[in-house]
């Protein structure tokens, strides 16, 4: 089977699982999207997810992640808009890279981030190299193991606060993903929670970013608005140790 046939076949393969998910969860499939993660795959993958109708993709890594939109984006063949998407953990010396290609970042977790982030949008909007702001999703820690990355629920309506004003950024919502070992219902259930009561002060936080590969199932059910799915749609990834 070609590279082709195989996606093809994991993408209906996806989608189906995620239709059962919704409909278990009395949930319409509009309101769940898939995120597919390319990450540690070449662009050609991103290619052919393009042809299958994907216009959304989830990257973590610079420079890989700066290399690959960039070698997709000259495809003359590559006519519509995409939307990228940076999910890995931001590092401050990497923001001024990422604002060249992301349009939402999943993964902002503290101040000193915010502040890194709002600055190089704004050079960037100030230099012609982007025309619009930065969707920034606040990644939250549920476990409050600062090592995964991620804000403690404490500390979370301040952040929020900080980012819904911070000049180039607009407050898209919440990512999250379930400590290690956590029971994947427990933590989707508590994100929800927190997600409900960001949104009564910041109504347009409507994004819920949760659930993967392994636990799409568990986040629909509490209310996941976008599952980032990598391995069972591109297969398993290298072992890296970072
Ligand atoms: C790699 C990655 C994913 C995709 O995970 P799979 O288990 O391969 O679906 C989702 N979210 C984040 C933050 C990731 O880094």
């Amino acid at each position: 089977m070609g590279r082709h046939e195989e996606v093809a076949s994991a993408l209906t393969r996806v989608r189906a699982r995620l239709d059962a998910a919704c409909r278990d969860a009395e949930r319409e499939s509009a309101e769940v999207d898939l995120l597919p993660v390319t990450k540690f795959f070449p662009a050609s993958d991103v290619r052919i997810l393009y042809d299958l109708g994907c216009r959304a993709f989830g990257e973590s890594r610079e420079p890989e992640a700066g290399t690959k939109v960039a070698d997709f984006s000259a495809d003359p063949d590559v006519t519509e808009p995409v939307h990228w998407h940076m999910i890995g953990r931001l590092q401050r010396n990497k923001v001024k890279s990422v604002v060249r290609w992301a349009d939402t970042v999943h993964s902002l977790d503290s101040s000193r981030l915010t502040d890194a982030l709002s600055g190089a949008v704004s050079a960037a909007l100030d230099a012609g190299e982007r025309s619009r702001p930065v969707e920034a999703l606040i990644q939250v820690s549920l476990d409050g193991d600062p090592t995964r990355g991620g804000v403690s629920v404490t500390d979370l309506d301040a952040l929020a606060d900080e980012v819904a004003s911070a000049r180039g950024l607009e407050l898209g919502g919440l990512m999250a993903v379930p400590p290690l070992g956590a029971d994947p219902d427990a933590a989707f259930a508590q994100l929800r929670e927190v997600h409900a009561d960001l949104m009564r002060v910041h109504p347009g936080a409507r994004t819920l970013s949760a659930g993967m590969t392994g636990d799409l199932e568990a986040a629909v059910r509490h209310g996941s608005t976008c599952v980032r799915v990598g391995t069972a749609l591109l297969g398993s990834r290298p072992i890296v140790s970072k």
